[in-house]
């Protein structure tokens, strides 16, 4: 089946019990025994339900895997493939991602005995460079929340597998239906599916999907001994969500591009971040790597953090709000908001300047979107 399709039926199939055509939710704990030793498909929630179960093979289907996991939120996704590591591993991190993630590493992970190095990862020298006997994993987020820089997936995964390193990639920003990394051979995918997957910004989730048995074996293990899986009524919503998820990434992907190019050509902005535009100086990898751009994106101001401050002071129809990927416009700070988990010299390094905005597009008209960010720029 094509995707559009699976994203309708993959797990979907009629309820056994009395033939619901959507999953029903099992908002239960536990399960009946047959008899002692015996129990059914099922026997405690943690370990797996029928409404996690429904979404889980979803997103394994639309991901290209044939093992997917559902995570109370994204961060309890990444965790858990932490989970993976012990301590004297090493990790090789690309030093440009989501502030949470940065977070997780820096001050867990590491607590934990792994060395954790941060590496920029468009360099592919400084990749093989940074390689140790004991790297275990190499991370990846592509394109990266708040900068937009891209990583050659394909390149990166070569490399991780001539090392017999596991390679993981968060696709939050762009969702299978614009980038498919199992595909380029990476071996874990990793999503919030907070942002675009649910897509209606009332549920917080996270996925991973792989297409390793032996990994799934591990991540089934550590998703029940760690106790981070996705409640049944949020599994429900986000199922929903899926259900649109191909017709919303093409209305954010049509309205994030019109708006870009509004922005490049409007006086009072510096530098519009997307990768659809000819001016983004890894274009052709977008077009190469991905077969759309996603609805969020980043610009630069004329006249510093105080421009931006006034920017969004202004705006009437995107709302303040940190996180991306609902059906409606946010737009925000990276500075004092999403980023500020980062510690300011590494958010300076990585060119997380105070003059940066970042939005999320929605599915609103494009003319009135354009029309609330001019008047907040005159
Ligand atoms: C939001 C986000 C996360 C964290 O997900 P939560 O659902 O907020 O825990 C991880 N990675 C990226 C790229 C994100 O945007």
């Amino acid at each position: 089946m094509r995707y559009e399709t699976l994203t309708v039926h993959a797990g979907q199939k009629p309820d056994p019990a009395y033939g619901a055509v959507m999953p029903p939710i099992y908002q239960v704990s536990t399960f009946a025994f047959r008899e002692v030793g015996k129990p059914g498909p099922f026997d405690y929630s943690r370990s797996g339900n029928p409404t996690r179960q429904a979404l889980e093979t979803c997103l394994a289907a639309l991901e290209g895997g044939t093992h997917g996991f559902a995570f109370g939120t994204g961060m309890a996704a990444e965790a858990t493939v932490l989970g993976m590591l012990r301590a004297g591993d090493h990790i090789i991190v690309h030093n440009d991602l989501y502030g949470g993630t940065y977070r997780l590493l820096d001050s867990v992970t590491a607590r934990h005995g792994v060395a954790v190095e941060f590496v920029n990862l468009r360099d592919l020298e400084a990749l093989r460079a940074a390689i140790r006997p004991a790297t275990r994993m190499i991370w990846t987020e592509t394109p990266t929340n708040p900068l937009m820089n891209l990583l050659d997936l394909a390149a990166i995964a070569e490399v991780a597998r001539a090392h017999g390193i596991l390679s993981v990639c968060d696709n939050t920003f762009l969702s299978p239906h614009f980038q498919r990394p199992l595909d380029l051979g990476i071996d874990l995918v990793l999503h919030s599916t907070t942002k675009y997957i649910n897509g209606h910004s009332d549920v917080v989730g996270g996925a991973v999907v792989v297409k390793d048995a032996a990994l799934a074996a591990e991540l089934g293990f550590l998703q029940n001994a760690m106790g981070s899986c996705q409640a049944p009524f949020d599994c429900f919503l986000v199922l929903r969500g899926i259900k649109t998820l191909p017709l919303r990434m093409e209305a954010h992907n049509r309205n994030a591009l019109a708006v870009a190019r509004w922005l490049e050509a409007h006086p009072g902005v510096l530098r519009v971040l997307h990768p659809g535009l000819e001016s983004h100086p890894q274009h052709a990898l977008a077009l190469r790597q991905m077969t759309g751009f996603g609805g969020t994106f980043s610009f630069r101001l004329q006249g510093g953090q105080e421009s931006a401050l006034r920017l969004l002071s202004r705006v009437r129809l995107f709302t303040l709000a940190e996180s991306l990927g609902g059906v409606e416009s946010l737009i925000e700070h990276p500075w004092s908001m999403t980023h500020v988990s980062m510690p300011e010299e590494v958010r300076a390094a990585a060119g997380i300047t105070n003059d940066l905005i970042r939005i999320s597009v929605g599915i609103e008209h494009v003319d009135d979107l354009i029309e609330d960010l001019r008047q907040a720029l005159e």
